[in-house]
């Protein structure tokens, strides 16, 4: 092919991107061009053509997806980082974050080895390859691109031509099944299938051809019939003989065992029309010009699928009795039908309204998810994305490629232990795509893992790890490392605890560990030995306080059918004790025993000050425990007509040292009064604590002194003598 073809093609691709948006930037397009023919210039194709019509076939696939102008222009970059001397910087700077980011998106992708065995394995990777390119036009674009070398694979030789479509088959094709890229998937299917099962392919392709012609005209008869009525019904509708794809015929036969003649609906009509209410109109015109096959109408438009599919669907009794099926739809419906997710995005980016591409990118998350919550068939359920897990979860590679999955958040020694305890174990560093990373790393999407490991003796896992690791898988088999590999220091570490539980109950070893109640506990677990028991102990399963708790409660049992003579002996001691402690109480709170209660709070009012010897009660005040009282005291008489809280009190024997007490004296006309009171008292051998005096209205001389007394005899020997005063004509404990 010469340079004029290429420019040709490109030619073909501008005006294309032109009729599908006349104010495109055509200048950037043809810069991005530019930049492809040099970047690649001088690169053949197996072909042995000019590299640079792949990618400007990849952008006029594209276009003819009505994909956007940024996708179009990644496409045709889209081999340039990875194969050239451009960098990502330079796409950076000449077209944008948006398109850089999409063929950096693309070029990552590549990074992944797509060759597995095993189908968990392909789920994986699929999942792996959805998670990774974060923005759904990388998917359009790799899609597009595998679709391009699919198309061109009769260039390269066998091996690499089964490889590539066994790749392709698992990986791409689902991922173009569930984005609902029918169109490419079948068009891969069938690449696929003919290079995977060239002689399959074949002899189907001989068998349907030979009946083409009869099936054709068969078709052909349906749709004038059809074409008629809807003329008649003013209906303006495209009519398809709709062509079945050989890998789902194959798929049919050899899934349901049939033969090719009894597979009836590859006769099959499409209808599109322009609006959803003439869907249904012409469904009803069908079913009146043929008799519908009943159970086998589906009503897609009312009931997407998964991957938003939708149409309507019907079979029929056609001419001559054979069944046909027929598909009605909107052109909208068939664009979704065909491009899936990719027709989806020219929606959105038709509707009027602004969003950011994360937007974009999680309401096809959630319509993925929405939808799938309708699906019934299990197998295909089975085959949808999980897309809510994508969050939870992270894809890394090991050495060799295999891909595994973690709890986000997982790190490096997650991953050792998954490949197998002995890595884990022995592991003393991880590499994370080639340098070394913490044990605490927090592993990422598509990040390569290798664990550096150390045969040396005495090294194992350390406790902090259980609090690392993520997942369960990780813990346990650390838990058990402890368990197994740490046996004795575990007895050691729980023999100790439990000695140090049996002399904080206050025992001996002799006292508690005896056989006749360690045996059962030791047969309830299992085990055979007490190390057994001391080893889950000394790891932390079992709490010595539990184990020594079993044996204390079978030591106390025992005790309390023990010797009668040496309990009533202990319990009169206690008693006795009990007394003394009492007593001390007693002479502690002013000398007063309160009845009922030995242990309150209790003090001598203020008021009234009572002495011992005074008939005294107890008021129970709100949170300051009893107040006493005298019985005299009028606070306490007019308290006590209220609620009853009054409690019976009376003196201890032991009464406290010394008291305060306040008298009053009256006196008339005294002018030595003062001077003859504190004489009194002196005479008493009491001691004066405070005195005043003042005078009345009606010229009576008031003095309030306050004493302290040791006993009641020594306050009634200084009232007498005060009231032996001259011209004193009254004395009075005195009540506040
Ligand atoms: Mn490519």
């Amino acid at each position: 092919m010469t340079d004029a073809d290429d420019r040709n093609e490109y030619e073909v691709l501008k005006e294309k991107v032109l009729k599908h948006d006349p104010n495109a930037d055509v200048a950037l397009l043809d810069k991005a061009y530019a930049l492809a023919c040099a970047a690649h210039k001088g690169q053949k194709r197996k072909s042995g053509e000019p590299f640079v019509i792949h990618p400007v076939a990849v952008a006029t696939m594209l276009t003819d997806m009505d994909m956007d102008l940024a996708t179009v222009i990644a496409g045709m970059l889209h081999d340039t980082v990875e194969d050239t001397d451009v960098t990502l910087e330079d796409i950076t700077a000449q077209f944008g974050e948006d398109i850089a980011y999409l063929v950096d998106g693309v070029t990552k992708l590549k990074h992944i080895p797509m060759t597995t065995k095993e189908e968990l394995q392909a789920e994986n990777l699929r999942k792996m390859f959805l998670s990774m390119a974060a923005d759904i036009r990388v998917i359009v674009i790799k899609l597009v691109d595998r679709l391009h070398n699919m198309r061109t694979l009769q260039y390269v030789n066998t091996d690499a031509q089964i490889t590539k479509a066994r790749e392709t088959l698992e990986i791409y094709t689902p991922l173009a099944h569930r984005l609902g890229m029918t169109k490419i998937k079948w068009e891969l299917e069938d690449l696929c299938f003919k290079y995977l099962e060239p002689e399959a392919y074949a002899s189907l392709e001989r068998a349907i051809n030979q009946k083409r012609e009869e099936r054709e005209e068969y078709i052909a008869n349906v749709l004038a019939e059809l074409r008629a009525k809807l003329d008649e019904a003013g209906i303006e509708a495209r009519l398809d003989g709709r062509p079945k794809h050989l890998y789902s015929i194959h798929r049919k036969m050899v899934t349901q065992n049939k033969t090719l003649e009894q597979i009836y609906d590859l006769l099959a009509i499409r209808v599109i029309v322009n609006t959803v209410q003439e869907c249904y109109t012409v469904l009803g015109i069908i079913h009146e010009a043929y008799k519908p096959i009943p159970g086998r109408f589906k009503d897609y438009i009312a009931m997407p699928k998964p991957n938003m599919y939708q149409s309507l669907h019907t079979t029929l009794i056609g001419p001559q009795g054979k069944p046909f099926e027929a598909q009605i739809r909107t052109w909208e419906m068939h664009r979704v039908a065909e491009n899936g997710i990719a027709a989806h995005w020219k929606y959105k980016e038709g509707m009027d309204y602004k969003v950011s591409d994360t937007d974009l990118k999680l309401e096809w998350v959630r319509n993925l998810l929405d939808n799938q919550k309708d699906i019934d068939d299990a197998s295909e359920f089975a085959e949808t994305f999980k897309m809510d897990l994508f969050t939870d979860e992270v894809f890394v590679f090991t050495p060799k490629g295999e891909v595994k999955v973690f709890p986000a958040g997982s790190t490096p020694i997650d991953f050792a232990y998954s490949i197998h305890s002995a890595v884990g174990n022995r592991m003393t560093g991880a590499k994370v795509n080639g340098e070394i990373k913490p044990l605490n790393y927090k592993l990422k999407t598509g990040d390569f893992v290798e664990i550096i490991t150390s045969s040396a003796p005495g090294r194992g896992p350390s406790r902090d790890w259980l609090n690392i690791v993520k997942s369960s898988e990780a813990k346990s088999k650390i838990k058990q490392w402890f368990k197994k590999e740490r046996r004795d220091e575990n007895i050691e570490r729980g023999r100790d605890a439990v000695e140090r539980e049996i002399r904080r109950v206050g025992c001996t070893y002799a006292q508690l560990m005896r056989d006749e109640w360690i045996q059962p506990m030791l047969a309830r677990h299992h085990f055979n030995s007490l190390d057994d028991m001391f080893n889950v102990i000394g790891f932390g399963d079992v709490s010595a306080q539990k184990f020594v708790g079993n044996l204390y409660s079978e030591f106390q049992k025992e005790q309390s059918t023990a010797d009668d003579a040496a309990e009533l002996a202990k319990k009169a001691a206690d008693a006795a004790r009990r007394e003394e402690q009492q007593e001390r109480k007693y002479s502690e709170s002013g000398g007063v025993i309160v009845k009922g209660l030995d242990n309150c709070l209790v003090r001598l009012s203020r008021c009234c000050n009572p002495v011992p010897g005074d008939s005294i009660v107890g008021y129970i005040t709100r949170g300051r425990g009893v107040s006493v009282h005298r019985t005299d005291c009028p606070n306490i008489v007019s308290m006590s007509e209220g609620e009853n809280r009054m409690i019976d009190v009376r003196w201890a024997d032991k009464s406290k040292s010394s008291y305060v007490v306040q008298i009053g004296v009256k006196a008339v006309d005294s002018k030595s009064l003062f001077m003859d009171i504190v004489k009194a008292v002196a005479d008493c051998n009491l001691s004066m604590q405070a005195i005043n005096a003042r005078k009345t209205r009606d010229n009576y001389e008031l003095v309030d002194l306050t004493v302290e007394i040791t006993s009641r005899d020594e306050l009634d020997r200084l009232v007498r003598k005060i009231r032996r005063i001259e011209n004193v004509v009254d004395v009075s404990r005195t009540v506040r």
